[in-house]
């Protein structure tokens, strides 16, 4: 079988693949209805959340629909939001704000850049309008967990700024600070974390927040998490969901019940990055951060000196380890490996084995 490092989709337990072949549904059938209201409630529970204050949204598509769901339906059309970009997914935020005329600013970061706080203080004191502040919790591109900490204390500072986190490869491994953090939503999907199928996405949105929105025009038909909500609220649906991957992600989000919730997780996942970044240190191949900068769930590595990426990548997959390249400016100097889905200990050490024989080849 082969072991995917890549950041999802992610290799798959056993009751999450067999919950996929679990009876046919109809969507508007009490059955579905049972199915989405446990999701909901078991996403609200992964962080603790009332269902007073806060919903989950379910719906169907990759975590880019969620980012876009959350952009769209969260900014009124009078709002206006603060893009931070230090990767890849900050600045597909900007380019979703773009597509659909969302007014906003950018306070733009090289890749893997730690967010400069004295800059955003600036943006937040210039900005007097501003009505979010878009962000990615743990940015794929390098492996870096921004420090949403500081960056929230700055927008309560300043005019108390709602955040529109993007927690596609953080939620349910990363703690996530709903309330202080003063969250109006929070985009994130099945299939990594979660461990999951690829095909179901939610947003956990705060409810005052939508509440703003009814009120607003829709900015898309498919993607208005207004709709959804409504829908949502008095049991039903508006379009025909995922019905096989919403088995596989109740059933998965049971699993992380079972095994002890985020924390346990984001524990596991150290232990197995730590193998790796152990392993791969003595081969002399050096982590692209310090572990405080990194997000449990996925490290950068520099690439090897005088191997190249499709080098390695062919001969992990040779040995049955999919590993995941740099982005873009990244592609000739970095890969990636990432601790999501069914990976044991014994898993990753065989890596850094397999990594040995082809570094001393
Ligand atoms: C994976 C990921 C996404 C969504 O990518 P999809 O290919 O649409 O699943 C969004 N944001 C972050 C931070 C991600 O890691």
């Amino acid at each position: 079988m082969t072991i995917l490092l890549n950041p999802g989709p992610v290799v798959l337990s056993e009751r999450v693949r067999k919950a996929l072949t679990k009876p046919d549904l109809c969507h508007r059938e009490q059955e579905f209805i049972d199915l989405q209201n446990k999701i909901k409630n078991s996403l609200l529970d992964v962080y603790q959340l009332p269902a007073e204050k806060w919903a989950g949204i379910v719906f169907t598509g990759s975590g880019t629909s969620a980012m876009e769901a959350m952009m769209t339906s969260l900014v009124p059309a009078h709002g206006k939001v603060l893009i931070i970009e230090n990767g890849v997914y900050g600045e597909r935020l900007t380019k979703i704000a773009k597509i659909h005329d969302i007014a906003h600013v950018v306070l733009h970061h090289e890749w893997g850049e730690e967010i400069d706080l004295q800059k955003l203080e600036g943006e937040l004191q210039y900005h007097k309008e501003l009505s979010h502040v878009a962000i990615i919790h743990h940015e794929t591109t390098t492996g870096r967990l921004n420090n949403i900490d500081a960056i929230a204390d700055l927008c309560k500072k300043y005019g108390n700024v709602p955040l529109l986190l993007d927690g596609v490869s953080s939620f349910a491994a990363e703690e996530i600070k709903f309330e202080e953090w003063n969250i109006a939503a929070c985009a994130a999907t099945a299939n990594k974390c979660c461990h999951g199928v690829p095909g179901t996405s939610f947003v956990i949105a705060n409810r005052e927040a939508m509440g703003l929105m009814s009120v607003t025009p829709a900015r898309t038909l498919y993607l208005d998490l207004v709709t959804y909500l409504k829908n949502q609220d008095n049991n039903g649906t508006p379009f025909t969901q995922s019905i096989q991957t919403f088995y596989a992600l109740a059933e998965a989000l049971d699993e992380l019940k079972d095994k002890g919730g985020w924390q346990k997780r984001q524990q596991q996942y150290w232990k197995l990055m730590n193998i790796v970044r152990d392993g791969l240190q003595k081969l002399n191949i050096k982590a692209y951060y310090d572990k405080e900068d990194c997000s449990c769930v996925l490290n950068a590595f520099h690439l090897p000196e005088g191997i190249t990426y499709e080098t390695l990548h062919d001969k992990l997959k040779a040995a049955g380890f999919i590993i995941y390249a740099g982005q873009g400016g990244f592609e000739k100097s970095l890969f990636r490996i990432s601790c999501m889905g069914e990976i044991s200990e014994s898993d990753m050490e065989r890596f850094v084995e397999e990594m040995g024989k082809i570094i001393n080849s």
